[in-house]
């Protein structure tokens, strides 16, 4: 047996420990977590949904009808009608024939690729795409394979080096997580075409936000589902609540629910999560001012940032990292902030590469322009 407390006092000596805050309440901007008031700038809830009072109401009227738990997997008695409702409003909003739920984001992506292809295939991947992807076409079998990141060209030389007769995935963020800029869908979508390969687009980022009415980076790049046809996206980050989906053809989705082993061996989100999600959707679609409060936050932001001789990265999303290289500054900057109120996480490696340690500063719909302000205040003396 190996001595854990020796390898974890190594990851204390090299900044990399991890811990975790003890959030007291709701999901928002104003926070109470560990005993102290904070604004919060590292939240996923982007469209500031998870306390909404529209979908609280609907929860709880759903646990009043459903209960609590689901008790049983999807195929066995599990699935209710707030789930299959949920789906066909999934299908529906986002293009596809079909729409299938899982517990998680996680999930779905281990899941997707198991289902999909197996040893003797091929997977690909962008270098900056999110563990789970990387994590998917690790159990898969498949042989996996990285490309530059974003960088179209790498994965042409790549594929094109494959057996054309062999089974070919293509897997991409849709909008990066650490990174915050959008995956070039449309070149993406062009070469998979040309080498008859699968194009999964991991959209747990872009669902909510992008696009003229939030459907995402496919409708922020006017593709349809003929051009992507696999998407996935969560549900626990723009719409608030937790899960995610694939949305596919058919054949695609009764083949996951034939094989998929994160969808078959696992009990089923509780429907009150599903009725949740499913008035969230419509919030989404009846309450434009979410996104337009966000996308002017983002701006509003950049400005400031500009303005402040900040050197933010060239992100158009609600992601706006800014990158330190050291991992004990980024911890040291991130604990001063909190001092002053402001809330902002250091990612370091392994979630991103070696000596790109940042601080992910996250927008949100609900900041006011005064909470901006400060962060910017108190970035500017502090990143000199
Ligand atoms: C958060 C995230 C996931 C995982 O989703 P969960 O529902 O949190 O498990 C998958 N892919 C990306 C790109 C993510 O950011």
């Amino acid at each position: 047996m190996k001595d854990l407390s020796k390898e974890l006092e190594k990851r204390k000596r090299q900044h990399r420990y991890r811990t975790r805050r003890i959030t007291q309440g709701p999901q928002q901007v104003e926070m109470h977590i560990d005993n102290k008031d904070v604004i919060s700038f590292c939240s996923n809830d982007y469209l500031g949904l998870a306390n909404h009072p529209q979908i609280k109401q609907a929860t709880i009227d759903a646990i009043k009808n459903f209960g609590v738990g689901s008790g049983s997997a999807h195929l066995v008695n599990g699935h209710s009608i707030a789930h299959h409702q949920l789906e066909e409003e999934l299908a529906e909003f986002t293009g596809y024939p079909r729409a299938i739920l899982f517990s998680t984001g996680y999930m779905a992506n281990l899941g997707l690729c198991q289902a999909l292809v197996e040893k003797g295939d091929y997977i690909f991947e962008d270098r900056l795409n999110h563990a789970s992807l990387i994590d998917g076409g690790l159990i898969s079998g498949a042989r996996l394979q990285r490309y530059l990141h974003n960088d179209v060209s790498s994965l042409a030389q790549k594929i094109q080096k494959v057996d054309k007769t062999a089974e070919k995935l293509v897997l991409t963020d849709g909008v990066f997580s650490m990174d915050g800029d959008i995956a070039n869908l449309p070149a993406l979508s062009t070469l998979c075409k040309k080498n008859n390969s699968w194009l999964m687009v991991d959209d747990a980022h872009g669902f909510g936000t992008l696009g003229e009415t939030g459907k995402g980076s496919l409708q922020h790049f006017s593709l349809s589902q003929d051009d992507v046809p696999i998407y996935m996206a969560t549900l626990g980050k723009a719409i608030g609540t937790a899960g995610a989906f694939i949305a596919g053809s058919e054949a695609l989705i009764e083949t996951i629910i034939q094989k998929a082993r994160t969808y078959i061996y696992t009990t089923a989100m509780p429907a009150a999560i599903a009725e949740s999600t499913r008035c969230s959707l419509k919030i989404i679609q009846n309450e434009p001012e979410h996104r337009l409060n966000l996308n002017n936050n983002i701006s509003y932001f950049r400005d400031c940032c500009s303005q402040a001789d900040i050197a933010i990265e060239n992100s158009q999303t609600a992601i706006q990292p800014l990158l330190i290289g050291n991992d004990k500054k980024a911890m040291h900057i991130s604990q001063k902030l909190f001092e002053q109120g402001l809330l902002v996480t250091a990612i370091r490696p392994p979630t991103v590469p070696e000596g790109t340690s940042r601080l992910r500063i996250t927008l949100s719909a609900k900041h006011t322009h005064d909470n901006i302000d400060q962060l910017i205040n108190a970035l500017s003396k502090l990143i000199i």
